[in-house]
């Protein structure tokens, strides 16, 4: 079997008058994930992992900011982008784990919600993906709800054989 695992890692800061998008599921929380697309560190973790293992160009390489067509982008949307182009490379997704570090948004309440969304984009069933939020303990310049960071891993299978 010729697998491949591709790993992530994304960090945003939360702020007022944004939603709070984590995961594809919309948090109740006062503050959200600044960023050019709707934020989603996420998400954005996960599709990293995708392309890293697929040995594809990187989230910002595939989706610049500079690039309007991606201003407060549905992240879901680029994920599903990022498998597609692993699929046309004869790689499809067998599991991925994610930790999301916060003391922001409370995650274990929508877990389930996140695995669906992830699950659906990745073409998996939502007992091979995974993510669990983990506290910061009060350390350093993401506690207190200031920030988020995200690290995603995700495994592949394909056909396509190491040159
Ligand atoms: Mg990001």
């Amino acid at each position: 079997m010729n697998i491949r695992v591709g790993t992530g890692f994304d960090v945003h800061r939360l702020v007022e008058g944004r939603k709070c998008v984590l995961g594809g599921v919309t948090l109740p929380y006062p503050k959200g994930p600044l960023g050019h697309s709707d934020g989603d560190a996420v998400l954005h973790a996960l599709t990293d992992a995708v392309l890293g293992a697929a040995g594809l160009d990187d989230l910002g390489t595939l989706f610049p900011d500079a690039d309007a067509r991606w201003k407060n982008a549905d992240s879901l949307t680029l994920l599903q982008h990022a498998v597609a182009l692993a699929l046309e490379c004869g790689w499809r997704v067998v599991n991925a784990d994610v930790v999301v570090a916060t003391e922001g948004p409370r995650i274990a309440p929508y877990r389930a919600a996140m695995r669906a969304n992830m699950a659906r984009a990745l073409g998996v069933d939502p007992g091979a993906v995974n993510v669990k939020g983990k506290s910061l303990e009060g350390l350093g310049a993401l506690a207190g709800g200031a920030g988020v960071a995200v690290q995603a891993v995700c495994l592949l299978q394909g056909p396509p054989l190491a040159s």
